[in-house]
């Protein structure tokens, strides 16, 4: 049978190990803990969680929970032993960490077809060999070495090794009668440009500024200190500098003309669309690491953001991940031109994929494997519907339309907006996670025409 070797038996890794085993597939998981240690992990054990204990929200009217759906009717092993190991959460999947990891080690090392190798992989050619595919899910914190050999091979300046990224809102929750639609340098008098404007006042941008600086941030690990904001500077710390730091930087107001007033307002914030749809806007230059609750409270007193809903809030991390866009296609499949001299195909899942989240990598292993296997058994993986959550999440992170990509998890911001408008939000949830089900289901019925997936319901 077919050879594939996976480096990371992080949550991608160990989920894309159990679903090509389960298909028939030899297994090589490279692991490189306990042996060589992460700066957040603390054991040896397979699936690991390094923060968080939960896996998000279980609603089915939620992208988390749309995403949970997905993983369970594609047989996800990774979710059902989250399942048998979660504790109480309210509306959320959390998990006993220890039994979680310990239960997924146990499969893979109990799997007949899986070989688990305690070692750091260092170059991507070196693991190929002898491989007929080769997954690598080394996650945001791969090792100095192979990081090197993949930014070797990704080519200059397509792996990173922060995120920093602004806060995304929903297009819906902004107010219409407060922003403008105007490019800088524009007259704006038709209403056309690229960005919406959210002017403030004087009085108003002095309150912003104030919150700004007293607000409470996200404490970094050590680790992540050092480099991180000699990259960028969270808008947080620029206004810091001086009251009015941010009116000379990102909120500078040159070049803008407020339809409203005739005059340029005393300093605006601009947003950009996030997507073709225009379902959701970047705020432009406010990387933060402002605490998720605070992001909300203190970006709400922007004029025009006042109910704003956030489908991602910013963050700053460490984080080594690839310019999907560019680089990744559909199945995961590196396509940048130093792939084709390693000798297999090579398949990227997991954080390093550039998602986001746990179920995220979860999913995204699951992915790979199963592009893995219709590469290995001559058929063709069928399209994933952008319908479905991570449809959605992959036609956003491997489009190269996706200009500055930066980690992404699943939200309704990026998905294809439903083709009525729905007012409630409720039942606009209901609508995208039942659409969601249904594309998924059709996927899923393709999948086991092509012998992908055995057959029979749904479990
Ligand atoms: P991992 O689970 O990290 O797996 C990668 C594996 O590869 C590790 O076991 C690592 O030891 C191994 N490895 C690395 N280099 C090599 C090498 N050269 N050779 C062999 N093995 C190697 N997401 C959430 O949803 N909730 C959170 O609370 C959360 N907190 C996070 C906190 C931090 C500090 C970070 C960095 C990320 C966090 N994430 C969180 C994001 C993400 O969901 C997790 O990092 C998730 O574990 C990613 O899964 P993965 O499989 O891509 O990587």
């Amino acid at each position: 049978s077919d050879n594939v070797t996976i480096l990371g038996a992080g949550l991608a890794g160990s989920e894309a190990a159990l679903q090509l085993a389960d298909r028939g597939f030899r297994v090589r998981l490279v692991e490189m803990r306990p042996g060589t240690p992460t700066p957040v992990h603390a054991t040896g054990a397979c699936a690991e969680l390094v923060c968080s204990n939960s896996l998000k929200s279980t609603k089915p009217e939620s992208a988390a929970g749309m995403l949970k759906a997905e993983l369970e009717a594609l047989g996800s092993h990774l979710l059902a032993a989250a399942h048998r190991h979660a504790v109480p959460a309210g509306g959320a999947l959390a998990v006993d960490r220890e039994a979680f990891a310990r239960d997924v080690t146990a499969r893979i090392e109990g799997h007949p077809l899986v070989d688990l190798v305690r070692g750091e992989a260092e170059s991507l050619a070196e693991a190929a060999r002898g491989a007929d595919a080769l997954v690598v899910a080394t996650g945001p914190l791969t090792s100095g070495a192979l990081a090197a050999d993949l930014a070797r091979v990704a080519g200059a300046g397509h792996l990173a090794f922060y995120d920093a990224a602004a806060p995304i809102v929903m297009a819906d929750s902004l107010d219409g009668g407060r922003l403008f639609r105007q490019s800088r340098y524009e007259d704006g008098s038709d209403g056309a440009g690229d960005y919406l404007n959210a002017p403030f006042t004087h009085e108003e941008y002095e309150a912003f500024a104030a919150e700004l600086v007293a607000a409470e941030r996200v404490v970094l690990r050590d680790f992540e200190t050092r480099e991180l904001f000699q990259a960028c500077q969270p808008i947080e710390e620029i206004a810091r500098k001086g009251l009015d730091a941010p009116r000379f930087g990102p909120l500078k107001p040159v070049g803008l003309t407020d339809p409203r007033t005739g005059r340029r307002p005393w300093a605006a914030l601009q947003l950009r669309a996030e997507d073709a749809h225009g379902s959701c806007y970047n705020l432009v230059g406010f990387q933060t690491n402002l605490t998720f609750p605070e992001q909300r409270r203190v970006f709400r007193l922007i004029p025009g953001l006042e109910q704003a809903e956030f489908a991602r809030f910013g963050v700053m991390h460490r984080n080594t991940f690839l310019d999907a866009p560019r680089l990744l296609d559909a199945n995961l499949r590196l396509t940048a031109p130093g792939a084709a001299a390693l000798g297999a195909p090579v398949f990227v899942a997991g954080q390093l994929a550039g998602t986001e989240g746990y179920c995220e990598a979860l999913r995204s292993g699951l992915h790979a494997a199963l592009a893995v296997a219709a590469e290995l058994s001559g058929s063709d993986l069928p399209p994933l519907p952008c319908e479905t959550a991570f449809g959605a999440l992959l036609a956003y992170a491997t489009s190269p339309e996706t200009k500055d990509y930066q980690p992404m998890h699943v939200n309704f911001g990026i998905m294809e907006p439903l083709a009525e408008r729905v007012r409630n939000k409720r039942d606009r949830y209901a609508a995208y996670a039942a659409r969601g089900a249904e594309a998924l289901a059709a996927y899923r019925a393709l999948l086991v025409a092509r012998g992908l997936m055995p057959g029979g319901p749904a479990t």
